[in-house]
Order: C-alpha cells, then sequence, then structure tokens
C-alpha cells in the first residue's frame, strides 16, 4: 500500500503594501504529486531568496509575472531527485531549478539542470557565485559596465551576494581602486579586510556622497549600482569623463509606497558623456561559459571569498526573506531544507 507524501510550500498570502510582513506569507502543508511520464520529483535542500521577489509580490507587469495570492511563490532552488519518469535524469541526481519556496517539486526534465556537485565548494554555491547573482555580476561589470583593466570602480550593496562578487571580479581584473558601501561597520570591515576592497563606508554614517567623493578622490570610472536613490545621485557627481553605470537594482525604493526621485544631477551625463544602462541576468545567458570558465578558475585556486548567510527550515523561508530586505544577509542569503 502506497502511502500519500506531502510537503510544506510558502504560499502568498497578502500583497504588502510597502514593507512585507510575516502575514505577507502561509506556510501550507500539500499533497505531493507522483511524477507524470518525462516528469521528476525533486527533494529541495537549499531554496534561494531575493530581492527581485519583492516586485513580484506586486501586482504589476514586468519582466517576470506576479505571485498570485493563494498560491505557493517561486524561484531558484537545488534538490534531490527521488523519483523520476524520464531517462534523462536519474534518482539521486541533484539539479537546479526555478521551484523554490517548497519542499518537493514536480517538474518537466527539461526544466531542470543536473549539476557535478564536484565541482562547486557546496550545493548552495549553484544559488550565488555559480548561479545567477555570479553572473549578473560578472555580466554586469564585464558587459554592461564595460570594465577595463585598470580602473576605479564603486559598488553599492557590496556586502550582499552580486556586489561582494563585482568587487572581488573587478580586483582579480586589476582594477586600480575598488570602493564599496554597506549598511554596517561589520560588513565595511569585511569588505576591507576579508575581500580587499581598497575603500568602505557605512552609508548610513554621514551623506552617501560626501562619504563617496573622500573614497574616491580621483572620481570612478564605473559604478555597479545595486541600490538606486542617493546612491547613484552620489556616483553620478563622482564619475569621471566617459564613466559607465551598470544599473543592475534599486533595493532602496523596493518598499517605498510613493514614487522615489530620481537623481537630481542627470544633466551630469550630457557633459561628462555617461552611459547609465540597465540589466537584466536573463539577457546574458550566453555568458554562462565564460563566467563558468574565469569565475570556476579563481574559485579552484581560491582566489574568491565567497559567503553566505543560511537560514535554516523553510518554517523559516520568509524569515530570511524579510532578513534579506533588512540587510541581515552577509553574501548571499540562502534557506537550507
Ligand atoms: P543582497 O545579497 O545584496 O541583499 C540585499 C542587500 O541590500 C541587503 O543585504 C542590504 O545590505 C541592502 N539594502 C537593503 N536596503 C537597502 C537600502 N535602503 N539602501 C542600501 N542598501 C540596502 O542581494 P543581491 O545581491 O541578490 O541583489 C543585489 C541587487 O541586485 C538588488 O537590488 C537586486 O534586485 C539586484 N539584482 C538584479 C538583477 C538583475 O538582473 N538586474 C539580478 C540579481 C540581483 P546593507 O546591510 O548593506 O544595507
Amino acid at each position: 500500500m502506497s502511502t500519500t507524501r506531502t510537503g510544506r510550500e510558502v504560499h502568498l498570502a497578502a500583497r504588502p503594501q510597502g514593507w512585507p510582513t510575516n502575514d505577507t506569507f502561509e506556510i501550507v502543508e500539500v499533497e505531493v504529486p507522483a511524477p507524470g511520464p518525462g516528469q521528476v520529483l525533486v527533494r529541495n535542500l537549499f531554496m534561494s531568496v531575493d530581492p527581485y521577489m519583492r516586485g513580484r509580490m506586486n501586482d504589476v507587469k514586468s519582466y517576470v509575472p506576479p505571485f498570485q495570492i493563494g498560491a505557493v511563490m517561486d524561484g531558484g532552488a537545488v534538490g534531490e531527485v527521488v523519483e523520476s519518469s524520464s531517462p534523462d535524469v536519474k534518482v539521486g541526481d541533484v539539479v537546479l531549478h526555478g521551484l523554490g519556496w517548497r519542499e518537493y517539486a514536480v517538474l518537466d526534465a527539461n526544466q531542470v539542470r543536473v549539476l557535478d556537485p564536484n565541482a562547486a565548494p557546496s550545493l548552495s554555491a549553484y544559488l550565488g557565485v555559480l548561479g545567477m547573482p555570479g553572473l549578473t555580476a560578472y555580466a554586469g561589470l564585464f558587459d554592461v559596465a564595460d570594465y577595463k583593466d585598470g580602473e576605479t570602480v564603486f559598488v553599492s550593496g557590496a556586502a550582499g551576494a552580486v556586489g561582494s562578487l563585482v568587487g572581488q571580479f573587478a580586483k582579480l581584473r586589476g582594477a586600480k581602486r575598488v570602493i564599496g558601501s554597506a549598511g554596517s561597520a561589520d560588513k565595511v570591515k569585511h569588505l576591507i579586510e576579508d575581500l580587499g576592497f581598497d575603500a568602505a563606508f557605512n552609508y548610513k554614517d554621514a551623506p552617501v556622497a560626501e562619504q563617496l567623493a573622500a573614497a574616491a578622490p580621483e572620481g570612478i570610472d564605473v559604478y555597479f549600482d545595486n541600490v538606486g536613490g542617493d546612491h547613484l545621485e552620489a556616483a553620478i557627481n563622482v564619475l569621471n569623463v566617459h564613466g559607465r553605470a551598470a544599473l543592475c537594482g534599486a533595493i532602496a525604493q523596493y518598499n517605498s509606497v510613493e514614487p522615489t526621485p530620481g537623481p537630481r544631477n542627470l544633466v551630469q551625463v550630457i557633459g561628462k558623456r555617461l552611459t547609465l544602462r540597465g540589466l537584466l541576468v536573463g539577457d546574458h545567458a550566453k555568458r554562462t561559459p565564460d563566467f563558468i570558465a574565469e569565475v570556476g578558475g579563481w574559485l579552484r585556486d581560491g582566489k574568491l571569498v565567497v559567503e553566505e548567510t543560511v537560514v535554516e527550515g523553510i518554517e523559516n523561508a520568509p524569515a530570511a526573506f524579510l532578513g534579506l530586505l533588512r540587510g541581515e544577509n552577509t553574501g548571499k542569503m540562502i534557506v537550507k531544507f
């Protein structure tokens, strides 16, 4: 007699106005269906919480569809195949896929990527340094911002998943000076002492424009923007002629209920012939082989410091997501099941 398998999943209970709260989420126990022909059943081991998920809680048209109220959310996850009806994926394979926020996921075999567990320092690395945030940092810095050896780079959100890699990638490619901003004294210390940044400041200590100008006496050539708002305005002030900014994220405004003002100094874009360019990682999948070759090599050679903040248990996934928005993570925020 076969017993019915059940698993927990996280639903969007309500659309947040401003900051999400615990009431935004509901943990629900559901029956797990058996995989159909060509499908696999995956037991998730790790899932990612990412800032873009805040945007998907709003009912607006965007580059990814919104989460639906009363339905399970989704996002990057790594799991182990526990049943398979596909000749291409075996029981025991470890796979990367897009159905996080649940303990068990049923997917078509072509929706999972079989991973080599020996090719990474940990399986969760496929959600961070060797995954979407890593490719974002790589393509954003080298392609979108067109970074060149010997330049000076400023990155905001510098102690987070993307930012911590941007700064280190720039140093490994011979940056003259790398400057980072983050939201605590401990993070600033981490940037300088562990990640090799040349300068860093806590954006909560004093106006960003003042602190950045002091940290960049010769200006900057590249700004990697994870934050928007006052950070972008400050960066425009110190960008050198022909400087470039990759606009990757604007986390300072993700929970705003009012429209947020733009940089007041945009006129400088003209005189300094600046390039401000938006970045979506999905456009850069073709760079994956280069990214894996170069970043995988740096990892194997011990040249990259990779931090994770790990929260245990699916029941704590909402807290992990809220903590991410509040800055409780250093490096990639991961939920371990
Ligand atoms: P992080 O690991 O950087 O986590 C988010 C961090 O944002 C927090 O740790 C916090 O650090 C910081 N933060 C929160 N609120 C503020 C604020 N008001 N001002 C300044 N910093 C704040 O996340 P990711 O590395 O995953 O993402 C970084 C950025 O990149 C996000 O904006 C995200 O949306 C964007 N992104 C964009 C992609 C694209 O394709 N365009 C793909 C991936 C990410 P602190 O303690 O320093 O405040």
